[in-house]
């Protein structure tokens, strides 16, 4: 979103059009996977704590609900559009498949900043946007979550509102709620610890042991936290990590070449994932340029904060001693990129994989919800280490056996799925 030349859902369609080719998909299941089956664009009128009124402007799309309900996270943010909805929606169809949960894909947004409103003024876009759409959405049809910018906070308004209107308890019709409130232990943690999942699955297969390798990270939000964390406890070193500076309206990347401490750095970072630089400074950090990120000579990259980041241009800086990127964001990078990554050699553990485990413990919030049952927190995560295992597996070792750049057969995996439960219906 950082770049209004660039269009995610093309870059989406391209992705979707090269695997469709090596499956050779037939023509009817190619048109219909294409394209998000239904879309809705609306209106949020909100009264503002000034008494002025404004008027914001709200998404969803569901990409394809062949396997299950829709399922995806609602973004605020001020450059949203639906171009950015639809192409998240279609990955979220396609990452439901690869980590093999019953979920179709969906994805929501309000082009607003947070950043700026109150947050009564915050609760009120939530529950307009349920208003809006509370007979599109639900436990059986579309299961909201938070993405950018949203929180538990903001799912409890929009559980709130969409059982005020139908008038029962419905847990089941959002996730990412609060623990206590009907949300999973585990969820703050499920997209990072994922990513790490999948890449200790990488660094095993590659016989490289963690505690030999170092990182550099791109984003210190929730993904690149737990992400982290966990690299840390296996012995992994993160020499930078980036995020963007609200005040000054660029990013900064933060470096110690000895290491990151994330407790030390999470003390000076605010709720929106900003490192204070000032304060960090004064921790001992270098302050360098936003993209310096990528330009570390570390075994390691993780791109945990937007779209567009790898892309024919910013690869040239990539650095020979680079074995891996994990793709903690959505669409990081581009097919451009991609073209250079394989000839490269650089394995990819492509987004739709590696950042499947918040959609995997959103399932497992749903799960428990509907059965007004908890599992304990070991439990949530032992079964999200399963399926993203699994799932790692299965993709490796297809592209293995067929020769294939990693992005490419976890697509293969997941199109196939999705293109036989649709024939299955009858659909195509
Ligand atoms: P977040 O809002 O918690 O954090 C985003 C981080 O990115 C912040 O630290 C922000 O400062 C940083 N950032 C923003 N612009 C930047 C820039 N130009 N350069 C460097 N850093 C920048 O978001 P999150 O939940 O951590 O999500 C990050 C990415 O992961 C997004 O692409 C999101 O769609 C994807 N994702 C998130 C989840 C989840 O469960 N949170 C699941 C799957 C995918």
């Amino acid at each position: 979103m950082n770049n209004t030349a660039f269009n995610p859902f093309e870059m989406a369609q391209a992705q979707f059009d090269k695997v469709a080719n090596i499956l050779d998909l037939d023509s009817g299941s190619r048109e219909l996977l294409r394209s998000p089956i239904r879309e809705y664009q609306f209106s949020i009128p909100i009264r503002m704590d000034d008494g002025t009124h404004k008027v914001f402007k709200g998404f969803r799309v569901q990409h394809n609900d062949a396997r299950g309900p829709s399922k995806g996270g609602i973004r605020f943010h001020p450059q949203e559009t639906i171009d950015t909805v639809r192409a998240l929606a279609t990955w979220m169809t396609w990452k439901c498949a690869v980590v093999d949960i019953p979920l179709g894909g969906g994805k929501g947004g309000v082009i607003c900043d947070p950043h700026n409103l109150s947050m009564y003024e915050q609760e009120q876009i939530c529950r307009g946007w349920v208003r809006q759409l509370v007979r599109n959405v639900g436990p059986i049809q579309d299961v909201p979550a938070p993405d950018v910018m949203t929180s538990s906070q903001h799912m409890l308004w929009m559980l709130d509102e969409y059982e005020k209107i139908t008038g029962g308890k419905f847990p089941g019709f959002i996730t990412g709620k609060p623990v206590g409130m009907g949300g999973s232990l585990g969820r703050t943690e499920a997209t990072g610890y994922g990513l790490i999942y999948t890449l200790r699955e990488a660094l095993k297969d590659m016989d490289i042991n963690p505690k030999n390798t170092t990182a550099a990270v791109q984003g210190f939000g929730n993904v690149a936290q737990y992400a982290i964390k966990l690299y840390n406890q296996l012995g992994g070193k993160v020499v930078c990590v980036s995020c963007w500076d609200q005040n000054d309206q660029i990013a900064y990347t933060f470096k110690r070449e000895t290491g990151v401490m994330i407790d030390e750095l999470l003390a000076v970072t605010d709720r929106f994932g900003g490192i204070d630089k000032s304060k960090a400074e004064s921790l001992g950090y270098e302050i360098l340029p936003g993209d310096d990120w990528i330009k570390q000579d570390v075994d390691i990259l993780l791109p945990c904060a937007l779209e567009n980041q790898v892309t024919g241009e910013t690869i040239q800086n990539i650095s020979e001693k680079v074995k891996i990127i994990a793709e903690g964001a959505n669409g990081p990078t581009t097919p451009a990129a991609d073209r250079v990554l394989e000839e490269r050699n650089i394995f990819v553990i492509p987004d739709f994989l590696a950042n499947a485990g918040g959609v995997t413990c959103s399932y497992f919030e749903q799960v428990q919800s509907n059965m007004n049952y908890f599992w304990e927190k070991d439990e949530v995560l032992g079964k999200l280490d399963l399926k993203m295992t699994s799932a790692f597996i299965a993709v490796s070792e297809l592209a293995k056996k067929r020769k294939l750049y990693m992005r490419d057969a976890a697509y293969v995996i997941s199109i196939s799925k999705v293109a036989q439960a649709c024939k299955e219906r009858g659909w195509v």
